[in-house]
């Protein structure tokens, strides 16, 4: 009986316990995702304001999905980092969605500066698109109307071997002086006697009796090839590569 009593005792005081941590876990639960949600929007607005917007983006995106929900705050923030991104159409994806969440008057002045900067950037982006539209067709009418080059094959600029202006054709030049290796140096050749006994010296024949000779060397301008490769613009395309189709 006791027993039974203190067993009733305990079961009732632990259901209260159990009660009270379910009311407790839920008040602590609501208040930790109001203020976790505050706490990501201040940080996407100090992302934002570092320039860094992808990761301000991110940060959003945890505030709606921590209030299972968008607010006017975050949408507007959201315009102003796509815009940063230029990322023009979830720019106005978010402004549109800014605009239904009905935002206040100090936000709507704020986010307003942005309907005119997202207009003038979907304009610029049409002017932009219209440029490369003209090019294209003019590029595709260039195409049409002309073909590759017969004489160069589109290069512009054709070759030609020419004797080479160094060498003049040869492939070799003189060389520095040496010392004749025939009569080391003196121009003189052989001692001949005559028959009454006179000295007669003969020239070098090797050197020309100067005492050194010049050895040919490969001409470096042609590496002894003779001649060179000129590159001449083309004279039928005028380097342009193609000619107006006849
Ligand atoms: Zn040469
Ligand atoms: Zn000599
Ligand atoms: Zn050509």
């Amino acid at each position: 009986m006791i027993k039974s009593l203190t067993f009733k005792k305990t079961l009732g005081a632990l259901t209260i316990l159990f009660v009270l941590l379910i009311m407790g876990s839920h008040r602590i639960q609501a208040q930790t995702n109001a203020e976790r949600a505050q706490a990501y929007y201040y940080a996407a607005e100090e992302a934002y304001n570092n320039e860094e917007y992808s990761k301000a983006v991110s940060y959003c995106d945890q505030v709606v999905e921590i209030l299972g929900s968008s607010n006017a705050r975050v949408e507007g923030l959201y315009v102003k980092c796509y815009y940063e991104q230029n990322n023009i159409s979830k720019a106005k994806e978010a402004l549109q969605t800014f605009s239904n969440l009905k935002p206040d008057a100090s936000l709507s002045k704020e986010i307003a500066l942005y309907i005119v900067r997202i207009e003038e950037a979907e304009k610029e982006e049409e002017r932009r698109q219209e440029l490369a539209a003209e090019e294209a067709e003019k590029k595709a009418e260039y195409d049409r109307t002309h073909t590759t080059c017969p004489n160069c094959y589109g290069s512009g600029t054709t070759t030609k071997k020419v004797d080479c202006y160094t060498c003049y054709g040869s492939g070799e030049v003189e060389g520095s002086k040496k010392t004749c290796p025939v009569c080391r140096g003196t121009g003189k050749g052989a001692v001949t006697y005559d028959f009454l006994g006179g000295r007669k010296t003969a020239g070098c024949s090797n050197c020309h009796n100067y005492g050194w000779i010049r050895e040919k060397e490969t001409c470096p301008g042609c590496h002894g090839e003779g001649q060179r490769t000129i590159t001449k613009t083309c004279s039928i395309c005028y380097g342009k590569g193609d000619i107006k189709k006849e």
